[in-house]
């Protein structure tokens, strides 16, 4: 993910190198570079339209530094500029205060939600939490069973509408709202202090689907309702996460497959687009291939 976003960045610096002082021409062959880089990079055009007019107007306005050379004082803008569209500062999970802290996962089929319940709750049990899965998911054969094995290898129980009767071959019957709630109220009585539910995605966004969704965010209250978006998916993310924007109003951004050779233009795109923060990132298929998401890094290692 980003090598060719990140070679084009160095090349486009390396050739201010040496300069004493840039002119405005100088500035705007750069600006222009760099906008092809992240257009070619999948990034949204709106993003890179406001990504590029800040660079120059910062690069225009920047006062001659004496610890910094011209090209070194682009990198730092590009760099917090890159910093701000990623959504600034490190967001941590808002916790509940009493009770289980609720979170909700929401996406398309295969984004990756199921995984990730695994792996959030294994991370959370790391920390000295003590995480239960409740599978919502009652659209796709085979997702409770899914849920299931993946709670076993993270070592956290879950909660299912018909435990053992799931099968690839059978579909679950049951109200996903009702699971929810259920689900929720055994993780209180539990006392389990965190409680990941997982819901159905579909292949598109459709119109029923964001309903249950929604009916079950209004269902379980959640602290933090996560929406998880494949990184592989190019320009379509941003369309895909204005539409879960207006349907659920997540609290935040997931993204999976990470480790997948993506240009990267969705991961730049959507906490811009939607003003939501990435938390999480998602870097493969393992239980422990999760990271805690933070801008400033993704940043640099973008410019690396
Ligand atoms: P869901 O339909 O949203 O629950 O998606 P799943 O969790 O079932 O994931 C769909 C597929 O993507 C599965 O084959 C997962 O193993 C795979 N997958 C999920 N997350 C990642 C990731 O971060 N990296 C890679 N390489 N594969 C992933």
């Amino acid at each position: 993910m980003f090598n060719s976003l990140s070679d084009r960045l160095s090349a486009t610096f390396q050739n201010l190198r040496g300069k004493g002082r840039l002119s405005e021409a100088d500035i705007d062959a750069t600006v222009r570079e760099i906008r092809r880089a992240l257009l070619d990079a999948d990034v949204a055009v709106p993003v890179v339209r406001e990504f590029t007019a800040h660079v120059k107007e910062r690069a225009l306005g920047a006062e001659v530094s004496e610890a910094l050379n011209p090209s070194q004082q682009i990198v730092k803008i590009v760099n917090e500029e890159l910093q701000n569209i990623l959504g600034g500062q490190t967001r941590r999970i808002n916790m509940a205060k009493t009770g289980p802290t609720i979170i909700m996962l929401a996406g398309l089929q295969g984004a990756g939600k199921t995984t990730l319940a695994g792996k959030l709750s294994h991370w959370l049990k790391k920390q000295g939490h003590t995480p239960m899965l409740v599978a919502s998911d009652l659209q796709r054969p085979n997702a409770v069973n899914q849920l299931q094995v993946v709670g076993s290898r993270a070592g956290v129980p879950v909660f299912a509408p018909h435990p053992g009767v799931n099968s690839e071959f059978e579909e679950v019957t049951g109200d996903p709202v009702q699971v929810a709630r259920d689900g929720v109220a055994e993780a209180r009585a539990k006392l389990h202090d965190v409680v990941i539910v997982d819901t159905a995605g579909r292949l598109g966004v459709d119109a029923e689907l964001m309903q249950q969704a929604r009916d079950i965010r209004d269902a379980i209250n959640p602290h933090e309702v996560l929406f998880v978006i494949d990184a592989m998916i190019g320009q379509d993310a941003v369309n895909t996460a204005n539409a879960f924007n207006e349907g659920v109003d997540f609290t935040g951004v997931v993204l999976s497959k990470l480790d997948g050779d993506a240009r990267g233009g969705a991961a730049l795109s959507v906490a811009s687009v939607t003003g939501k923060p990435i938390m999480f990132a998602s870097t493969g298929e393992n239980v422990t291939d999760f990271e805690q998401f933070h801008p400033d890094r993704m940043a640099s290692r973008i410019l690396d």
